[in-house]
């Protein structure tokens, strides 16, 4: 069950407190976009993201966005918000975010996975050795995938909440 728990559970990418992870040594932060960053009906970035990824950017980090969506969908925020990004990552598995790691010059205890489910951002973070962070999600709409992927999530938190591992709108850093 370790693997669907996050280390740190947020209300959303705003409360996030990112001086903390700075100061736990993160450098490198990976963001997941449907209804972490953005809404599934949006296709621009809020000017209250916008905001907060030039905050972000400005505090040193490094920033991806790491989507199971389409290039074209991924690639429009990335630009806006300017940031890197992989698309089509297949998370949980998320090979293709295991390659970005690979890749970059930064080690496991200096990446954090940002997202808002459980069975694909926390697993695949968690898979990876990285420090991982759960959102609530923005909106009720999901793509079909994601509703299944929710309903399964839903059981999982009721175990969860029962062994005292998790427990939904209980937030922790
Ligand atoms: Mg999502």
């Amino acid at each position: 069950m370790e693997k669907y728990v996050p280390d740190i559970y947020q209300k959303d990418i705003y409360s996030i407190n990112y001086k903390t992870l700075s100061s736990r040594g993160i450098k490198l932060l990976i963001f997941d976009l449907d209804n972490t960053i953005a809404l599934i009906t949006e296709w621009n970035p809020s000017e209250k993201a916008i905001e907060l990824f030039k905050d972000i950017k400005k505090n040193k980090f490094k920033v991806i966005i790491a989507s199971n969506s389409v290039k074209q969908r991924v690639k429009l925020f990335a630009d806006t918000l300017g940031v890197d990004y992989v698309s089509h990552v297949k998370k949980p598995k998320g090979l293709p975010i295991e390659e970005y790691i690979k890749k970059s010059k930064y080690n496991q205890s200096e990446i954090a996975m940002i997202g808002d489910s459980m069975m694909d951002d926390v697993v695949c973070g968690n898979r990876l050795g990285i420090t991982t962070i759960l959102t609530d999600q923005l909106g009720k709409r999901e793509f079909p995938v994601a509703k299944i992927k929710r309903f399964k999530e839903k059981k999982i938190q009721k175990k969860l909440r029962d062994n005292n591992l998790f427990t939904k709108g209980r937030y922790y850093v």
